[in-house]
């Protein structure tokens, strides 16, 4: 039957995963893949969940499938979580949430529900963007096209040309924004350039497609790290917002997240939901309910959103106190300066490193990395980073 079928290349980062598992190097590092590790480097269960799994367990609860939209406390709390306690659309009831199969899921459902009901097709994203963005897209039957968004002379945000591009586009066009942290850059908008933004997108009647992979992540503040989205829809925007509970719960494999759609009444907002309803229902029929419900009972138990809070500022410190030494490392050992690496923020460090440093990296000191240059600084560790900033150094030094 399968005669015909090619080998497909591998995915870009699940490959480097791969390749790095099958290193039998002593020291090999994976920089690659933004899974968060302890100062050790060993995957971190957050004390918040494996609490709240203790108490779900104990309640002996069922097996049964949740509703097409998911559990309704989460899809509530979720909601509030992103849009803020005083949301207009929240308290406009104009929001429709559902429970997504974490910001993957999210994102391609969210793309289905365009292609089916959105007059554009083309998802604009910055130039960079995650790997994974524009095959979502378009395996959901919309176009891929770019803004301009990194400067790689600074290492940061080229503010005048991603306006002035998203004046250029087609009115009403959809663009993709990264809440915060964004990857791969680690560059963000400041909060001013952030209102200047919101200015051209509500100018031109864009449509705001919000990712929010890594709220409270990023700073450790769940408020701060939700600025674009609240002051978007608080301008009057009506922001498409898909949400990640990977990153801020741990809850990577439990596949947990939401998608918001913003919509201009409650009876829009009904007609929408019951859209999204019949996307779902041939795909996933319905979302898996374990990570549901760990969220609704760290959200909801005030010992255990205390326990996550705290937990969300040691992540996000920890990340910061690896930029620090990465930074200092770097300067000490190469003579150069690298002040981009503390002055980008989130999971990723986009270190300016050639495709052929990468390379070279890998092959000779078997540190992997995605060939942008991008360091996942979750993945540094006391145990490694020494070894990281003598390989990066001796390369640049040579
Ligand atoms: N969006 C961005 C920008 C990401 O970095 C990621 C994960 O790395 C995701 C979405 C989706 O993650 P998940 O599907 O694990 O929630």
């Amino acid at each position: 039957f399968w005669s015909g079928v090619e080998m497909g290349p591998p995915d870009n980062i699940f490959g480097l995963v791969e390749a790095f598992k099958n290193s039998t190097h002593p020291n090999k590092v994976n920089l690659a893949m933004g899974a968060y590790r302890d100062e050790y480097g060993n995957p971190y269960v957050l004390n918040c969940i494996k609490k709240a799994e203790k108490i779900i367990l104990d309640r002996n609860l069922d097996k049964e499938y949740a509703g097409m939209s998911g559990f309704a406390d989460f899809c509530a709390d979720a909601a509030k979580l992103t849009f803020g306690e005083d949301s207009p659309g929240l308290s406009d009831g104009r929001i429709a949430t559902v429970q997504s199969i974490s910001g993957t899921g999210s994102l391609y459902l969210a793309s289905t529900f365009f292609a089916k009901f959105y007059p554009h097709k083309v998802v604009y994203h910055s130039n960079q963007t995650w790997g994974n963005h524009a095959q979502v897209f378009k395996s959901a039957g919309l176009e891929a096209n770019t803004y301009t968004y990194y400067d790689k002379s600074t290492c940061g945000l080229n503010a005048d040309g991603m306006l002035k591009d998203l004046r250029e586009l087609p009115s009403g066009s959809i663009i993709l924004l990264h809440a915060s942290a964004h990857n791969p850059t680690g560059v963000d908008p400041t909060q001013q350039q952030w209102r200047d933004i919101g200015k051209v997108l509500k100018e031109k009647g864009h449509l705001p497609f919000i990712d929010m992979a890594y709220q409270g992540f990023a700073t450790g503040d769940l408020d701060r790290d939700a600025f674009a989205v609240r002051l978007l829809e608080r301008e009057g925007l009506q922001p498409v917002v898909t949400q990640s509970c990977a990153k801020n719960l741990g809850l990577y494999g439990e596949r947990t997240g939401a998608l918001h759609v913003v919509t201009a009444s409650k009876e829009e907002k009904d007609r929408v939901m019951s859209q999204i309803k019949i996307l779902i229902r041939p795909t996933y029929s319905n979302p898996p309910i374990h990570g549901a419900r760990l969220a609704v009972e760290v959200w909801r138990n005030k010992d255990l959103y205390k326990e996550w809070l705290a937990e969300l500022k040691i992540m996000s410190g920890r990340i910061s106190d690896m930029r620090k030494a990465l930074q200092l490392g770097l300067e000490t050992n190469t003579n150069r300066k690298w002040p981009h690496i503390t002055r980008q923020i989130g999971m990723f460090c986009y270190s300016g490193l050639e495709t052929d440093q990468v390379t070279l990296l890998r092959e000779e000191h078997a540190i992997f990395m995605t060939k942008d240059g991008r360091i996942s600084m979750v993945s540094l560790s006391n145990n490694n980073i020494e070894y990281v900033v003598n390989c990066i150094s001796k390369l640049l030094i040579m």
